[in-house]
């Protein structure tokens, strides 16, 4: 089968409106594992993650599939397809509310994202101005590369306030905050409400809770079969339906749990249930920039988490549960254009670290036939 393409991270948004207060910056955002693609933006010594400001995310759904590319199968169905359709999505932000982190055997909450449903929208064309955060299926398939299964599109501010386009004024207290965020599945791909989907169709639900990562703030994760791993496959077992341990990891250290008295399925404090590990990277003695840092349990031989090192060569990898790990350092590979490392670009390595399907690392692409972005 071909490669295919998934969406990765998000697509360049420009920010637009803020005439009377502070004008949007409009950065391409990578979060979690939070590096720019151009190294002169990259903020040093450690990147800033992207998160929202403020809870709930409301996520709004256009519904509307050209019958021309009636791409989603709903067969199974029992209500309105596009309710089936809506659940699919609304499971994929349940996944990651529901994320937990095992702490000393025990599975934990240490986040407390949440995130709601605010309705329908007719928006056909991602519109990252607008601050409504449209997931939908009819966008011009000319805006999808070749083999691009779905993308998220988003828009990250870092002053205090900024305008949306219809001249609400929102605020980013501190750092870097998501301001939109919109997601399109490519028409001419086939999808299906069932997560035991058919050879040559993807799980909605699948892609759809890949993409609701970036769209909560997760970048890519190097290490296969988990949730933000950027490759993907139209088998059955090539789709992610369940967090791995990164994916958790990850979105807690975004949305961690503060007070566990204070919502009813955060279970434990991020900053005390979790440790983190920090080093640094140098080859020849000069420090690495972008390598690929594997944290793995020394009981289990699992892979826990991963990241990637600032451009002084240094890393710290947060929400580590209490163990004993040995940490893996992996090159990323370099970007043929412009000679550098695209830092969310795993490229050399479609299988991932810790992935049995592939029988060597870095590993053979052909085991894959997407790439999610
Ligand atoms: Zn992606």
């Amino acid at each position: 089968m071909m490669r295919k393409q998934f969406f990765a991270g998000a697509k360049s948004a420009a920010l637009g409106g803020a005439a009377l207060l502070l004008a949007f910056s409009a950065v391409i955002l990578f979060a979690y594992n939070t590096f720019q693609d151009n190294i002169g933006t990259v903020q040093a010594p450690q990147p800033v993650a992207s998160r929202w400001a403020s809870l709930p995310v409301t996520w709004l759904l256009n519904p509307y599939i050209p019958p021309s590319q009636d791409n989603v199968n709903t067969s199974g169905c029992a209500i309105a397809p596009s309710s089936c359709i809506q659940q699919s999505l609304a499971n994929g932000f349940t996944t990651w509310i529901s994320a937990t982190v095992n702490i000393q055997g025990t599975p934990q909450s240490l986040t407390d994202l949440s995130a709601s449903y605010g309705g329908t929208s007719s928006v056909q064309t991602p519109d990252v101005t607008d601050c409504k955060n449209v997931v939908g299926f009819s966008d011009s398939a000319s805006d999808f590369s070749t083999g691009t299964v779905a993308f998220t599109e988003l828009a990250t501010v870092t002053a205090s306030q900024y305008s949306c386009s219809d001249g609400t004024i929102k605020a980013c207290p501190s750092g870097s905050c998501i301001a939109d965020a919109d997601i399109e599945f490519n028409p001419t791909e086939n999808f299906t409400i069932s997560n035991s989907p058919p050879s040559g169709t993807f799980s909605l639900q699948s892609v759809a809770t890949h993409e609701e990562g970036h769209l909560l703030g997760m970048d890519h994760s190097g290490i296969g079969h988990t949730v933000m791993f950027p490759f993907g496959d139209t088998t059955a077992t090539g789709q992610q339906l369940a967090l791995a341990s990164d994916d958790a990891i990850g979105i807690s250290s975004l949305y961690p749990c503060v007070n566990p008295a204070s919502g009813p399925s955060c279970t434990a404090k991020f900053s005390t249930a979790t440790g983190k590990i920090s080093g640094t990277v140098t080859l020849n003695s000069a420090g690495t920039f972008g390598a690929h840092v594997v944290a793995i349990d020394t009981a289990t031989g699992d892979v826990v988490t991963d990241g990637l090192t600032a451009p002084d060569g240094s890393y710290t990898l947060v929400g580590v549960p209490p163990g004993n790990y040995n940490v893996l350092v992996l090159p990323l590979a370099p970007d043929a254009n412009s000679g550098i490392i695209l830092l969310d670009d795993f490229s050399g390595w479609e299988c991932g670290y810790g992935d049995s399907n592939c029988s060597n690392i870095p590993q053979n692409p052909t085991n894959y036939t997407g790439r999610f972005f």
